[in-house]
């Protein structure tokens, strides 16, 4: 044996990555199954993009200057020499799918979701992960504010019904378009080089990037000056305060809540307009958020088609749901405990197994036990009212004992004939 490695090193899982296990995969399950319901109700039909993508989608769709893609995404080359990445989010991949698949000579808008893993090479911490998973929704081809109330809409219905989570708050703001945020992003910049000395290092490189960003910033100083900063709000075009004036509308008269918050601008390059983010009621860490990205398909095809669009965080979710709502639905119990003796029927008890697993018979069983003490001991546990005998003998003549447990009594049934023989019984 070679002491190239160490033991212990190769059982521990990679930094930030995460095991689920049966129960919580269940959970998950279930309530992605809910998830899609509820947006399948509102005409949304499922897509599936690859996890490894072109490195220049997210550089050109996402930006350059980044967090999520200068210091987030994992790269790697290929041995063909390929840049390729783990996709670190989902609108882009489904916008590139949307145009290379042609989706636009359908009828439009087209409505996608998605479910799956993203990465993101951030420092682990509550709430984070390198691996995560969300559930997201896009609505491509519809300019209308509709569109962005049918995303919150369904975002919101599966935050409260599906996960259970109550009182979700709606963060809302409109980041304008590239006219109107030119203005804005000179007032921001006239704002904070007044200011620059109580800045922190990433915060003075923002503001020879992209001022806006500075907004995302979660130092305490930077924070301070966030709270009299000018705000977007004031600096919309026509356009866009209607856009924004018809969605709040819209979602007053749908009885769905939202909170203005001037500062949300959400850090890639391509929203536009609707900015979004979903919250537990005092809890720091969003579930989810989204918006418009009207400028996106241009940036990737030199055409405009709007979009909107918007995600959400299933490990968040699992991890602030009620363990109410994680209880899993009584399952029907199986009335039917199979138990083999001998080697001929040890090795026969497959057969057996799929021809009752084919009839859609629930069974249970214990294979791996050799003695009748201990079969009878799970048996027992699992409270079937019947059990399958499975001896030497049985297995030679092709029959299996079936016993009633409650009355004792019991019969040799010949094995072609049990699956209807226990569908008459039970
Ligand atoms: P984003 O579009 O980046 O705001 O992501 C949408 C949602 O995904 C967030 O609100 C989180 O719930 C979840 N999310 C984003 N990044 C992570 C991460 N690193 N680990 C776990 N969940 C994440």
């Amino acid at each position: 044996m070679t002491a190239k490695y160490d033991k212990k090193e190769l059982v521990k899982k990679a930094k930030g990555m995460h095991d689920i296990l049966p129960r919580e995969y269940w959970v998950r399950e279930r309530l992605i199954e809910k998830a899609k319901t509820i947006a399948s109700f509102y005409g949304f039909k499922p897509i599936q993009t690859p996890h490894l993508e072109k490195i220049e989608l997210f550089t050109s769709a996402v930006g350059e200057n980044t967090d999520l893609v200068e210091k987030e995404m994992y790269n790697l080359k290929t041995k063909g020499g390929d840049k390729l990445v783990l996709r670190p989010e989902g609108t882009a991949p489904i916008m590139r799918a949307y145009i290379e698949q042609g989706m636009q000579v359908k009828p439009q808008p087209v409505l996608l979701y998605y479910y799956g893993s993203f990465f993101r090479h951030d420092r682990p911490q509550k709430g984070r992960r390198r691996e995560f998973q969300q559930f997201g929704i896009e609505a491509i081809g519809e300019a209308n504010s509709i569109a962005d109330a049918v995303v919150i809409k369904v975002l919101w219905a599966v935050l409260e019904e599906a996960a259970g989570l109550k009182p979700i708050s709606l963060h809302l703001n409109s980041v304008g378009c590239k006219e109107c945020r030119k203005i804005y992003q000179k007032e921001m910049t006239a704002y904070y080089r007044k200011r620059a000395r109580s800045l922190c290092k990433d915060c003075l490189r923002r503001l020879k990037i992209n001022p806006l960003r500075l907004l995302d910033c979660k130092e305490e100083k930077c924070g301070e000056l966030k709270k009299e900063a000018p705000q977007i709000i004031n600096y919309l075009c026509e356009g866009c305060t209607n856009h924004f004036k018809n969605l709040l509308e819209i979602l007053e008269a749908s009885g769905i809540q939202y909170n203005l918050d001037n500062y949300l601008i959400r850090g890639l390059d391509y929203y536009s307009r609707t900015a979004f983010e979903f919250f537990l009621e005092g809890e720091p860490l969003a579930l989810g958020g989204g918006g418009r990205y009207d400028g996106l398909s241009a940036i990737l095809s030199g055409k405009e088609i709007p979009g909107v669009g918007g995600a959400l965080g299933i490990d968040r979710i699992l991890a602030m749901m009620p363990e109410k709502q994680k209880q899993s639905p009584k399952k029907k119990e199986a009335k039917i405990f199979f138990m083999q003796l001998g080697t001929e029927a040890k090795n026969k008890s497959l057969a057996v197994l799929e021809l009752l697993r084919k009839a859609k018979i629930p069974t249970k069983h214990s294979l791996s036990k050799d003695s009748i003490k201990s079969q009878l001991k799970i048996a027992a546990k699992a409270n079937a009212p019947y059990a399958l005998i499975f001896g030497q003998k049985e297995a030679l003549e092709n029959i299996i004992i079936v016993r009633n447990t409650e009355t004792a009594s019991q019969e040799a049934v010949p094995l072609e004939k049990l699956a209807d023989y226990l569908k008459k019984k039970l």
